[in-house]
């Protein structure tokens, strides 16, 4: 048995670095211990990179979207055994404290996002996953790993951002950011057919997929064209019935609201590395309603079903795709979004192969 292993290690503000880390082991009775069979590199890895995720830990091994196989499982793990294939949620959960029973679990009071933040996560061989009952989702026999990869992240962030927005089949919506979470949201909002999707970004072959994939009816370019004209005329001068601001870039969390109809709902689904402006003086007698949330993992078995019969089709995320030894290269490319990638997925360490950067 291998007694260290690789990993990728947030290492203080603007510094990570893929080094060899002691092989992680089951502590508790209700860990598991997995292989990591696919990991991804998230944007909120690049928000831990910066500085900006309060909550994340200086020398933890980053990571918080894979999928694996359970090597070993604690004496109270019940539902999962070794040898099975599981997607693992982002959020890490008891499933008893006041907000877990309430299916709040992403402010579990024994959790929340710990893996990739504040525990050793999954971009790494192997990892220890706390809590292992409430963890993972089985991937079923006629389900790839890589269909499978986004379950637990980006594809449950979008998918809770349909399921909250109350979606009627007239409504026109507006997506703002066609990037990976915008495209996993836009995925579910099509499960809700509602009449008309506009999609707004400011890189024309994001919208180009956003539009080949069949998720959006009209594309919106934000740096060529003038986003608040461009709804209004869609919108027969009204704005918007719905808005998703999942780009979190600068100015998007003003245009969201402002593209916004009165009586609007508008979903946060971005994580911000600043503060944003609500204007309330600007916006009263609109009556708005916001909703914010972190990644809900309540509905994983739900999505992986959708993933199953192909209702949900990620794989035109999947740009890139090479072993844990290129991880810093990955980092360097999607932070700087070099050779139109959308997703970097990481295979399995191999031994004897350089790393490239
Ligand atoms: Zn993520
Ligand atoms: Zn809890």
């Amino acid at each position: 048995m291998k007694t260290t292993m690789k990993a990728l290690v947030y290492k203080e503000k603007g510094v990570v670095a893929l080094e060899e880390r002691p092989m992680p082991s089951v502590q508790l009775p209700t860990d598991a211990l997995v292989r990591v069979t696919l990991a991804s590199i998230c944007s909120s890895d690049l928000h831990i990179k910066h500085g900006s995720v309060p909550r994340a830990k200086e020398g933890t091994v980053l990571g918080h979207e894979f999928v694996g196989e359970i090597v070993e499982v604690g004496s109270e793990v019940k539902k999962f055994k070794a040898g099975d294939r599981v997607s693992v949620n982002v959020e890490t959960f008891c499933g008893e404290c006041y907000f877990c029973k309430r299916g709040y679990v992403n402010n579990c009071e024994h959790g929340g996002w710990e893996l990739g933040c504040r525990i050793d996560g999954g971009q790494a061989e192997y990892v220890r996953v706390p809590m292992a009952d409430q963890a993972f989702t089985k991937i079923p026999d006629d389900v790839t790993d890589e269909a499978a990869l986004f379950n637990g992240d980006i594809l449950a962030t979008g998918y809770w951002a349909a399921q909250v927005a109350d979606l009627k089949p007239a409504d026109k919506v507006v997506v703002i950011g066609a990037g990976p979470t915008g495209l996993c949201t836009l995925m579910s909002i099509k499960l809700y057919s509602p009449g008309q999707v506009i999609v707004v970004d400011v890189d024309d072959e994001r919208l180009a997929l956003a539009k080949e994939q069949g998720l959006c009816d009209v594309t919106i370019n934000s740096r060529t064209q003038n986003v608040e004209e461009e709804i209004l005329k869609l919108t027969n001068g009204r704005g918007a019935d719905r808005v998703f601001e999942v780009a979190g870039a600068k100015g998007t969390f003003e245009t969201a609201w402002k593209v916004a109809r009165p009586n609007a709902l508008v979903i946060i689904v971005a994580l911000y590395e600043e503060p944003q402006v609500l204007p309330l003086n600007l916006m009263y007698g609109k009556n708005l309603t916001f909703i914010t949330g972190g990644v809900d993992a309540n509905s994983c078995e739900e999505i992986m079903e959708m993933v199953r019969s192909g209702k949900i089709d990620t794989s035109c995320l999947i740009t890139h795709k090479a072993p844990l030894n290129d991880i810093m290269m990955g980092y360097r490319m999607f932070e700087n979004r070099e050779d139109g990638v959308i997703k970097w997925v990481v295979t399995p360490y191999e031994e004897g192969r350089e790393e490239r950067k």
